[in-house]
């Protein structure tokens, strides 16, 4: 037994009173571990690594939703695009594109989050408000101007993704967890066909009951369930 059971069950009850969907982050994590916790009732899964999400995919149910949630390099989106639910970590139009080719491909529509950079930390990935804008009217396949109206039709913007600073300093996390909330606020009500913000994917293991008193309706919980990581 690796799953902490009775954390899980407690944290879903939780969860659920607040309706905020739980990803377990099962990255590094082994297909038995996964698939405790599968037993328990999880089905909601997120993963950092392509090869190692294709690997997993192949050996665990198909009632899995598979979260992508790493930094995606384009050359590898045609990997997961046949399977994967929802890609959170989309941070550049380029990306994008290659991700609608690919889910055309599939002849399938592709569920994504902007990742929006919000950390002070300039390692992190993830799109300023400028970019954010950008993409927003690139998809508006309703305006008929639109060079790219036949270029995102295979992609639904679900919603915007974000981590916070790695700090201790609590009142900066909530700071960056409200701005992206206000960024989740404002580009909500500008909706169009495929660019439909529902979902705010933010906290983590040492910060999501923090995210969710800032409004998150997803979290993406590893080390909490699967216990601590052994650094790649
Ligand atoms: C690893 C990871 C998580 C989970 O982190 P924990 O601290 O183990 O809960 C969440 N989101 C992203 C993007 C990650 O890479």
């Amino acid at each position: 037994m690796v799953i902490n059971s009775e954390f899980y069950r407690e944290l879903i009850v939780e969860l659920k009173a607040k309706n905020v969907t739980l990803v377990a982050v099962s990255k590094t994590k082994s297909v038995e571990d996964i698939l405790e916790l599968y037993h328990l009732g999880q089905r909601n899964f997120g993963e950092n690594y392509v090869q190692e999400l294709v690997e997993k995919h192949e050996q665990l149910p198909e009632d899995i939703r598979w979260h992508f949630i790493g930094h995606l390099q384009s050359n590898k989106v045609k990997l997961i695009a046949p399977f994967v639910s929802l890609i959170q970590s989309v941070d550049s139009k380029k990306l994008l594109k290659e991700i609608n080719k690919e889910a055309k491909k599939n002849n399938r529509v592709i569920d994504c989050l902007l990742q929006v950079h919000i950390a002070k930390e300039e390692t992190k990935f993830g799109l300023d408000e400028h970019e954010l804008e950008e993409i927003r009217k690139a998809t508006n396949y309703t305006n008929n101007t639109n060079e790219d109206n036949e270029t995102y039709k295979n992609i639904c913007i679900k919603g915007l993704m974000g981590m916070a600073s790695f700090t201790d300093d609590k009142e900066i996390i909530r700071k960056e967890f409200g701005f992206l909330k206000s960024l989740f606020e404002k580009y909500s009500k500008l909706q169009t066909t495929n660019y439909k913000l529902q979902t705010i994917s933010m906290g983590m293991s040492g910060d999501y009951k923090m995210a969710i008193e800032e409004g998150s309706n997803m979290v993406r919980i590893g080390s909490l369930l699967f216990g601590k990581r052994i650094k790649k």
